[in-house]
């Protein structure tokens, strides 16, 4: 129907500038991620706190903390000053949606006074289906859910605690309640049409063979593009699986299993894992251009 053949237009349309969900997007326009939102509601065992998210950072990058106001006066700053930036996106340094004031309070002001900019927002889901309502009501159009199982008994060997509602929940219980809520948040993204991308982390050992089940599951709720990627196992990183520490994947085994869910579904194979607050093309970093002393300093342009 003319009804859907326009619904596919806007979704290409949506797709086409955003350079995390396009691979030819990713040569012409950037991004920026502004680090808003420090806490976190779970504990990975890939994560050290120390550093960014590792859900969608790489290792070992400690971005500066910005408050909401800071933050978009940043996103207009750099608005000004580098005219391919389609998309302001907070991904940390903890999970945007643990810290839910910062980060709608951030997207409230640059939707206000930057409205065409495209907002993006990445999370490990457990708090998902609260926020819906006010993901859709900041025509916040892109999320990224990080989602490593569909299995609770794999998720206690990935998941040590999960703190929901005021409790510390551990192992598999822990874990189903995040399964759940991640499905319950997929789902409610599907029926609020707002785009979803899902990044799961591979974890040699742990979640390798389990990731084309993950696939089959996600892509039935109707995720977008699935994201694998490799778990970077650095010193300060990984060691909570184990006294020798967690390697990660070879590029022929990230690939194989890439291969093996491409299925008709769309493999993000161009991420190259950025900072909370990455600024620029994909694979490109000025955040130090950028950095909190200098930006602060400088006046936004605002002939965008
Ligand atoms: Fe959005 Fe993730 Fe891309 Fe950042 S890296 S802009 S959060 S999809
Ligand atoms: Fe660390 Fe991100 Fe996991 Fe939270 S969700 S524990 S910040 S990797």
């Amino acid at each position: 129907s003319s009804a859907t053949v326009e619904r596919d237009e806007k979704l290409q349309e949506r797709i086409a500038k955003h350079p995390c969900y396009s691979e030819d997007a990713h040569h012409h326009y950037a991004r920026m991620h502004v680090a808003v939102a420090p806490a976190c509601n779970i504990q990975c065992n890939y994560c050290n706190r120390k550093y960014d998210c590792a859900n969608e950072s790489r290792p070992g990058v400690v971005s500066e903390l910005l408050t909401p106001e800071q933050a978009a006066h940043k996103a207009l700053v750099i608005g000004g000053k580098i005219p391919q930036m389609t998309v302001v996106g907070i991904a940390g340094p903890g999970d945007p949606l643990a810290n839910p004031e910062k980060t709608f309070r951030t997207f409230e002001l640059i939707a206000e006074q930057a409205p065409d900019i495209k907002l993006c927002l990445s999370t490990n889901g457990l708090m998902l289906p609260d926020y819906i309502d006010r993901i859709k009501q900041l025509n916040i159009d892109h999320v990224t859910i990080t989602i490593n199982m569909v299995d609770p008994e794999i998720g206690a060997k990935i998941y040590p605690w999960v703190h929901y509602r005021r409790k510390r929940y551990k192992g598999i219980e822990g874990a189903r309640i995040l399964h759940e809520r991640q499905m319950e948040g997929l789902q409610a993204l599907k029926d609020a049409d707002i785009l979803c991308k899902v990044n799961s982390v591979m974890i040699p050992g742990i979640n390798d063979h389990h990731l084309v089940e993950v696939n089959r599951v996600i892509r039935e709720k109707g995720a977008f593009l699935h994201n694998i990627m490799p778990l970077i196992s650095a010193p300060e990183h990984g060691t909570h699986f184990g006294l020798t520490g967690q390697r990660g994947p070879t590029p022929k085994e990230l690939k194989e299993v890439q291969d093996n869910c491409s299925g008709n579904m769309k493999m993000m194979r161009h991420c190259r894992q950025c900072r909370a607050d990455a600024v620029g093309l994909l694979g490109e970093d000025r955040s130090q251009e950028f950095s909190k002393e200098k930006f602060l300093e400088m006046t936004p342009e605002y002939d965008m």
